[in-house]
């Protein structure tokens, strides 16, 4: 059913909530409903011990903060119980061409003049040999680079966070609990829908009514929110709602993952570092680091990536590579009739800006926002499943970026990124930017424009020219400008600890 065609449906008031998947997505959405309309509503999540999780996402951005805030998580708390550290951007390696490195970094840099944003003023400088790097002018990217943290009051540093996955869907599992929701363990062996309602178009299909589980057990409820990770099976599966694949954007389709013991202090930050046919992350924890490789399947077959992995982690493996396969893209809808899909069921975006845990807050919080007590409504369904899109459609463009801006000329698989067509949106960003050092951040886009900046800049775009406001400026003039800017910077930087000491006082580790 779309905005263009008669709502057949009768309004059921919704009580009874059944999410089904307790992965990263089926906890956070239990935690976040449960604070917020609990008393309202009776929560049931479904499990099965015998599918597991995905068990990876570990790299979070800075709008966990909030989540966190909503949800009223003692920030102490939440990091001894998942193990966390903090994390201030991504160094990525190997991006813009072998050997060379850049930091996206958490933080706002240099000062914005209201027609201009700092990077003309930079370029300038630059051009007359006044400015250090782009980075030099931003702390968070300094401290990520000294490895330093410190939480500093007012306008302070921009953090987020690494965690264990699976002990912070303990850890909400256990918020979630005390809310009241109820944890039900089985196997979910078939999805029970209503037919569906007369005159109801071609092809609708009815609600879904219950789950039966593989003990018999039969869980009815209003709404259903599908956390079933990448089966998708009430949306995709049960509802037929088709994917879209952005594969010719996004050539890696599989990732390896293991865990091994740190061989050092923790660092600030995640590591990106590209590959022949795709990249590896790194992200150290306080007890261990999260290790995997994202590769596309058609030039690496999964052992040789394996093989890979292991000959490039540091210190004891302590787990076995674990493939995971994926398709880069979303489904054509993530709400349909009474089922909303969270977390991967809903779609999939490489991890490499750390995106989906954040994405999973948003399709809570929306659905919060859009709760339909009263009776499910086209209109919330529209609404919800267009934003959603679009927010999903602007990071899709980011991820693609660090692919298709590079300099790598030293294998088929970065050549063929470089020269791909890539969506109209995200060329017109870029030309914008090749051309006037210009960039604006659309309606409900993520990504900041410093985000847009220091990766485009990092990835090789030298812009043709500055904005004239820049001119206004002389080489004295604009040599402190620069300078002050630095120096503060490098005073706030002075203030800061070692980050792994300052991770084992603040959380409680020995
Ligand atoms: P899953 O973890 O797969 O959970 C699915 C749940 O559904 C499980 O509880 C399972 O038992 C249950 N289930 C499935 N079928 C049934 C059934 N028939 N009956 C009963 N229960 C069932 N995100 C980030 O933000 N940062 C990262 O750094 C990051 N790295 C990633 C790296 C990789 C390689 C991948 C693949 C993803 C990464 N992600 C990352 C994404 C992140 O891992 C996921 O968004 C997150 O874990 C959510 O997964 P999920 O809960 O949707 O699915």
């Amino acid at each position: 059913m779309t905005a263009n065609t008669p709502d057949t449906r009768t309004l059921k008031p919704i009580r009874r909530i059944v999410i089904a998947g307790g992965g990263t997505a089926g906890w956070m959405v239990a935690a976040c409903i449960s604070k917020t309309l609990g008393r309202l509503l009776d929560i049931r999540l479904i499990e099965s011990d015998e599918i597991g999780t995905v068990g990876v996402g570990e790299a979070t951005i800075p709008t966990l903060l909030t989540f966190h805030e909503l949800l009223g998580i003692n920030e102490q708390e939440f990091m001894a119980a998942t193990q966390a550290t903090f994390k201030l951007g991504i160094r990525f390696e190997n991006w813009r061409n072998v050997r060379e490195e850049y930091i996206h970094s958490f933080g706002l840099t240099g000062k914005d003049h209201w027609t201009a944003g700092f990077q003309h003023f930079w370029l300038k400088g630059r051009a007359r040999g006044l400015a250090a790097e782009f980075g030099a002018y931003c702390l968070e990217l300094r401290a990520a680079e000294e490895s330093r943290f410190a939480h500093l009051p007012r306008n302070g540093l921009n953090y987020a966070f690494h965690l264990d996955a699976s002990l912070y869907a303990k850890f909400l599992r256990q918020m979630s609990e005390q809310h009241g929701v109820q944890r039900i363990e089985g196997k979910i062996v078939e999805v029970r829908q209503a037919a569906p309602e007369p005159g109801a178009p071609e092809g609708e299909p009815g609600d879904i009514q219950a789950l039966r589980l593989d003990n018999g057990a039969v869980i009815e409820g209003d709404l259903f929110i599908d956390c079933t990770g990448i089966r998708s099976l009430l949306l995709g599966q049960t509802l037929g709602v088709g994917y879209q694949n952005w594969s010719h954007w996004l050539p890696c389709d599989s990732a390896v993952a293991v865990q091994t013991a740190s061989v050092g202090p923790a660092v600030p930050y995640t590591r990106s570092i590209a590959h022949e046919f795709g990249w590896q992350w790194r992200i150290p924890l306080q007890h261990r680091v999260g290790n995997g490789l994202v590769y596309s399947s058609r030039e690496l077959a999964d052992d040789q990536a394996g093989a890979t992995l292991l000959g490039k982690v540091q210190g004891e493996v302590l787990t076995k590579p674990r493939v995971i396969k994926f398709t880069p893209g979303q489904r054509e809808v993530v709400w349909r009739r009474n089922c909303v899909a969270i977390g991967l069921s809903s779609g999939f975006l490489e991890p490499l800006e750390s995106t989906s845990i954040h994405l999973i807050q948003r399709g809570v919080l929306k659905l919060m926002q859009l709760f339909p007590q009263h009776g499910i409504r086209q209109t919330d369904i529209d609404e919800y499943n267009a934003q959603c899109r679009n927010e999903m459609e602007h990071i899709r463009d980011f991820i693609i970026l660090h692919y298709h801006v590079t300099n790598r000329d030293d294998v088929d698989f970065w050549r063929r990124c470089r020269t791909m067509d890539v969506p109209a949106s995200l060329r017109h960003k870029i030309d914008l930017f090749r051309e006037t050092a210009r960039v604006f951040r659309a309606p409900n886009e993520l990504f900041a424009e410093n985000s847009w900046i220091q990766v485009m800049l990092g990835q090789g775009i030298v812009p043709q020219q500055y904005h004239p406001v820049a001119d206004l400026m002389g080489d004295a003039e604009l040599s402190g400008f620069l300078g002050e800017v630095r120096g503060q910077v490098d005073r706030a930087l002075g203030q800061l600890p070692e980050h792994a000491a300052y991770v084992a006082r603040y959380s409680g580790t020995p």
